[in-house]
């Protein structure tokens, strides 16, 4: 089977990286969260008290990038790939509100963009993968074979992602979560280095009312007829 590259965008807790998981498990492709690097970069950032939600020292961020040190590791019974920050698995940490409150903010240093995309390009040069993110139609796989971008009402998928919130335990109420969500849309449109915008060649997916078996069968779907268009075309 030939492989293509996927390419999901849009804005904050669309389900991307649900959508992407379940797209890459039936096609057996590798798929990768971008988001989870931002968030560990932040992580990390936070840590070391370069960025709070006063301050954020871009100096001291980008002087220290070389020795952040990021990995995805296949977790067999979760069924995707966990991320490691210098060798400790983040996956818990970096999905906390602590996190999701400063992250747009580091994503705006182009130097720290500059070397997750190179990560990026570097993990899709074999193809047969699905990334999700912001940028990925646009600036990591522009020539992609299928862009999808993703987008709901801020109320649903504030009210979605306050649901997953509060199955972890987390204590936050649902405007907290909803002026989040606002927050980075606002931040990811408006910044100056590779703004989240729509690739004029993705087709968009509104799922404010959609299921998930509907959304899942409606990007199968998209995803096969690129797959044999492109068989056809090799042979
Ligand atoms: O996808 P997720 O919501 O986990 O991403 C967290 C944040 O990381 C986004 O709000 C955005 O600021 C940043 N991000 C980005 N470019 C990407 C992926 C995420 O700027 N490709």
């Amino acid at each position: 089977m030939e492989k293509i590259t996927i390419a999901i965008d849009g804005y904050s807790s669309t389900g991307k990286s649900t959508i992407a998981k379940q797209l890459a498990k039936a096609l057996g492709y590798i798929y990768v969260d971008t988001g989870a690097m931002y968030r560990a970069v932040t992580l990390y950032a936070m840590r070391q008290g370069y960025v709070t939600l006063d301050t954020n020292n871009t100096e001291a961020l980008v002087g220290s990038l070389a020795l952040i040190n990021l990995k995805f590791v296949y977790n067999d019974q979760l069924g995707f790939a966990e991320i490691y920050l210098n060798d400790e698995n983040v996956e818990r940490e970096i999905r906390t509100m602590e996190v999701s409150k400063l992250v747009s903010k580091v994503a705006t240093v182009g130097e720290v963009r500059k070397k997750l995309v190179h990560i990026q390009k570097q993990m899709g040069l074999e193809k047969g993968i699905v990334m999700d993110g912001r940028d990925i139609g646009t600036v990591v796989f522009p020539k992609a074979e299928l862009k999808l971008f993703l987008t709901a009402t801020p109320e649903k998928r504030a009210t979605r992602r306050y649901k997953e919130l509060l199955d972890k335990g987390e204590d936050v109420s649902y405007e907290e979560v909803l002026r989040n969500v606002e927050q980075r849309d606002y931040i990811d449109t408006h910044r100056e280095i590779s703004p989240l915008k729509k690739a004029e060649d993705a087709i968009i997916i509104d799922n404010s009312d959609m299921g998930l078996e509907e959304q899942f069968s409606r990007v199968f779907d998209f995803s096969k007829r690129v797959i044999d268009k492109q068989k056809k075309d090799v042979h």
